[in-house]
This record gives structure tokens, sequence and C-alpha cells, in this order.
């Protein structure tokens, strides 16, 4: 499924195979989720997609072909490709374990086709190996909703209270993470989405309620996944002091102004951007410890469309996948 330009529809198109570079794994696609990233790519809120593109970072798939010297993964095996596709390995970031922050960064389903197709190629230093209790439909919102939201949740401290902003793909897996930690979750969903709050609910949620509502406690920390930047002022009006408020998305809505006083106190503000192979490692090694299940609706690859259109409309409960 081809996008061949901001704002139009994926295309569905015949393509040579490609072929695997020095270092490269040929992929044969078994599932690929969909994130809301692909919907800021799809509707030009990030603007330097390649053109044409094949969209989708979080592949699982088993690898068909190796490229010269590439020789970490069998072929057959079983891999998963994340959002981090590419680094340079040598700038002060890669070399001081921030990776995520490589400016020379190239990203999967962004700058390099992705894994809404049958095929697709991947360094295969950035594959991992995916536990094996998970069927593939149900690993792949571990790649991104899985990995970006344990990087989040990291970076949001230890506090025992946590607010999930927007109950989604990534705040479904999160949830489970943080109770397993032994936290409780406040989950914040859309006003008068009772499916939604009912859901988090059943996803181990001590509360749930509308995103302007009051959480019955102060919070220790918030993550916020929904791409809307009135958000981060209610979520700061919702920690205690010293609280932590993390924005998990790679796009959002104008934030509004606020007064000083919601930050004083040491609270903190900041955002998570991308991973490291580290988070990915780390992850994959707890999820089936937790153990994480994920709830994804299979969409048939040329329903790609569909999907982003679900997830558009909040219609989506957990996370979705492409099956080719
Ligand atoms: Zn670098
Ligand atoms: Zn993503």
């Amino acid at each position: 499924m081809v996008l061949d330009a901001p704002r139009t529809p994926l295309r569905p198109a015949k393509t040579p195979a490609p072929h695997p570079g020095p270092g490269q794994l040929l992929l044969r696609v078994h599932a690929c989720g969909v994130c809301r990233t692909d919907l800021h790519v799809v509707d030009g809120e990030l603007e330097k997609p390649k053109l044409p593109l094949i969209l989708g970072h979080q592949i699982v798939g088993t690898v068909e072909e190796r490229g010269t010297g590439a020789d970490r993964h069998a072929v057959g095996s079983r891999v998963g490709v994340p959002w981090l596709g590419w680094t340079c390995g040598e700038c002060a970031y890669c070399r001081s374990g921030r990776e995520n922050l490589c400016r020379g960064a190239r990203f999967t389903g962004y700058d390099i086709d992705g894994g809404y197709a049958e095929m697709a190629v991947a360094d295969e230093r950035f594959c991992f190996a995916i536990p094996e209790d998970y069927p593939d439909l149900q690993a792949a919102p571990l790649l991104c909703a899985g990995l970006i939201g344990w990087r989040s949740l990291r970076l949001a401290g230890d506090g025992e209270r946590l607010g999930l902003y927007g109950f989604g793909a990534a705040a479904h897996i999160v949830a489970q993470v943080a109770r397993h930690q032994g936290r409780r979750v406040f989950a914040f969903v859309r006003a008068g989405d009772e499916e939604g709050r009912r859901f988090a609910l059943g996803m181990g949620a001590s509360w749930a309620g509308g995103s302007r509502e009051t959480p019955p406690e102060e919070l220790d920390a918030a993550i916020i996944f929904a791409p809307v930047g009135e958000l981060v002022p209610l979520a700061l009006r919702a920690v205690a002091p010293g609280g932590v408020v993390v924005c998990g998305g790679i796009h959002m809505s104008e934030i509004p102004s606020f007064p000083y006083e919601l930050l004083w106190e040491e609270r903190v503000l900041r955002s998570v951007a991308n991973l490291t192979r580290r988070d990915g490692e780390e992850f994959l090694a707890l999820a089936p410890r937790v153990p994480v299940r994920t709830q994804v609706r299979p969409y048939p690859l040329e329903g790609a469309g569909r999907a982003l259109d679900d997830l558009r409309s909040g219609r989506l409960r957990g996370a979705a996948a492409v099956v080719p």
C-alpha cells in the first residue's frame, strides 16, 4: 500500500520485491501495527517523508533472505522492526546511549519503506527477536505502542499514581505494565466516551473519566498519548508538586499558554522522542513476564486506509494491525 503524497488515499500497488543490501534482511511481513504516527504522515503533519512511501513501523515478519554480512538472525526466524531504522553510530548522541536523538537517524515507514506490504527490508541491527509467547498479530503493537509506551513510563519516574491521557494502543499496554509494577492507573478518555471508559477500567485502571475531569487524587505522573495540546495544562494541574508530565507523541496540536503556578513546585514537563534499541530489548523481555496482553483488530492489507480512518475517528479499542 503506497502513499504518493500527504492527504491522498493509500494506493494498492505491485512493486518488485525489495533486495536486501549489506547488513539487511528481507522479511516476509506477517503483521504490521498501525500507529498514530502513520496518521500524522498521511495528514501531512510530519513534513519530510520519503515519497512515494510504504508506511508501517511495527513489523512482525520472518527472515526470508539475508544480505551480505547479515548474520544476527537466522533465515526463517521471526523478528520485529520498530520505528528507529538506522542511526549513524558515531555522533555524540549515538555514543552516549541516546541514539533516539541521532540527527542522522532514519525511521521505518518514513525515511525507509515500512511494513504495509507483503515484503520489507530492514537493517538487521535494528531488528528484535519477538518473544515466543506472542502470535504475530498480538506482537505487532508491542513494537511502537509498547516501546514508546515503555520509554514514556520510564521517563515518568517511579510515582505510584499514574495518569494516562488518551487510552489507545500505547495506554492499554502501559496500564498493564504499570499495574505489574504496583502502580495505580488513572485513565482519561474523550468526554462522553463511555465505551472507552469501560475499556480502560477493564485494562486495570482504578479510575477512568473524561480528560477535563479532576481525578479523585493528585497524580505523581501523567503521560499524554493523545495529540492534543490542551491536555498539557490539564495534566500539569492534575499532578502533585514534583510530578512529571510526559508527552509521548511525535506531534501535538498547539499547547495553550498557562499560568506559571501549574509548573511551579518542581513539576516537570517533557517529551519522549523515538526509542533506543535498549528500550526495545528491555521491553520485549518484560512484556511476557507481565504478561502484557494486547487487544488488536486485524485489517487486510488493502484495508490499511480503513484502519487509519478508524484510528482517526476514535472507533478503535486497543490497537490495529494490517495482515498481508
Ligand atoms: Zn548518531
Ligand atoms: Zn509508532
